[in-house]
């Protein structure tokens, strides 16, 4: 079933990345009446506590707290997110389906590789996703191999699934919008978010990732690890909430210029 259209998808390299870098946005705008989805690359088979399973309840239990609309995984494998053809189309392929008017990136630079990667793979995909000509599934399939065509196909019938064509695919969107969320970056942001309001369910949301923020070490008490996490993810918080005289905020990025209509509308105090 191809869903109903987003106003603004999260894309992320990992699941709890959107948590800590734009939650509290997407539930803010959720609060205002907007339908929020998030796309995680990555389903965190790599992680060292937990399997993939495991992330993938966390991640629906998180997706709740944030009141996303939807939520899904590709199966881009996690450290290796890279930005080949196949994995363009992939998200091209959701961002036709979804057909977001805002779209939040990472940030292009960063210390691990699948964040600053998944930025530029991200990125192409919008613009691919806008091509006419360009029939994704078509493409899909010839990347794919026959033996992952045919397992695939087995799976489907196995979970009872029917083979139809998606159309929605086939509609080109291109998002209006495309935002960068620099927190794991230390780059001065071009507007913040407010998040007062959204701080503490933001945090609940990445607490709903038990398996990587509940027993840090065998015999340990899990406050003081959630208390540690709780004081960095509020200092950054306060950090941007300050240069904009708010307590709480998120930092974003555009490459594009600020447009004013009434120059005593601005936020935020000068001097
Ligand atoms: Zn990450």
């Amino acid at each position: 079933m191809s869903s109903p259209s987003l106003d603004v998808l999260a894309i992320a390299a990992h699941r709890d990345d959107v948590e800590q870098t734009c939650g509290g946005t997407l539930l803010k705008m959720a609060e205002l009446g907007r339908r929020t989805g998030i796309l995680d690359l990555t389903r965190g088979e790599m992680g060292t506590r937990g399997n993939a399973e495991d992330r993938q309840r966390e991640a629906e239990a998180a997706a709740k707290i944030l009141r996303a609309s939807w939520r899904e995984a590709l199966d881009i494998p996690d450290g290796r997110v890279e930005n080949t053809w196949e994995n363009r189309l992939k998200v091209a392929r959701v961002i036709r389906r979804t057909r977001p008017r805002v779209v939040i990136l990472p940030y292009w630079k960063g210390r691990h590789p699948d964040h600053y990667t998944a930025s530029k793979l991200g990125y192409e995909a919008c613009f691919l996703a806008g091509l006419a000509k360009l029939d994704i599934d078509r493409a899909l399939s010839s990347q794919q191999s026959a033996f992952s065509q045919v397992a695939s196909a087995v799976a489907s019938v196995v979970a009872g699934e029917q083979q139809k064509p998606d159309s929605a695919s086939f509609m080109p969107h291109r998002p209006f919008k495309i935002i960068y969320a620099t927190l794991y970056y230390d780059v001065r942001p071009t507007f913040v978010v407010d998040i007062t309001d959204q701080f503490e369910a933001r945090f609940e949301s990445l607490m709903a990732y038990k398996s990587q923020f509940s027993d840090q070490e065998a015999g340990k008490d899990i406050f003081p690890a959630r208390a540690e996490i709780r004081a960095r993810i509020e200092a950054m918080a306060r950090f941007y909430g300050m240069m904009a005289g708010v307590t709480y905020a998120e930092p974003f990025l555009q490459k594009e210029v600020g447009l004013v209509e009434d120059v005593t509308a601005i936020a935020v105090k000068s001097i």
